[in-house]
């Protein structure tokens, strides 16, 4: 990833709210300020198998964006949660259905 060099930085954190800054390079060392994840609104959509008539849903991504996660933030356990939840949502539906 290394996308973004002379854009407006205008980033916030997604969970806390405040501004992230670009990650800052030194000679030794460099500082990481925020974590970015890609993901996006899903839907979900119903195939139909030909051969079989077995019905299969997928999850078309109908509005990619991009989340930032502050290094505080990044640290919880909730967020961990969350990111893992936005970065593969059928992970997340599946474990809803699979609660008995
Ligand atoms: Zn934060």
């Amino acid at each position: 990833m290394n996308s973004g060099h002379g854009e407006r930085h205008n980033r916030h954190c997604h969970h806390c709210g405040r501004p992230v800054r670009d990650t800052t390079h030194t000679r030794a060392d460099y500082s990481v300020d925020y974590y970015g994840l890609h993901t996006g609104d899903v839907e979900p959509v119903q195939l139909q198998n030909r051969d079989d008539g077995e019905s299969t849903t997928i999850l078309r991504l109908v509005r990619p964006y991009e989340v930032f996660t502050c290094v505080e933030c990044y640290r919880k356990a909730s967020v961990q949660d969350e990111r893992e939840r936005l970065f593969r949502p059928e992970l997340a539906e599946a474990s809803t259905a699979k609660s008995n």
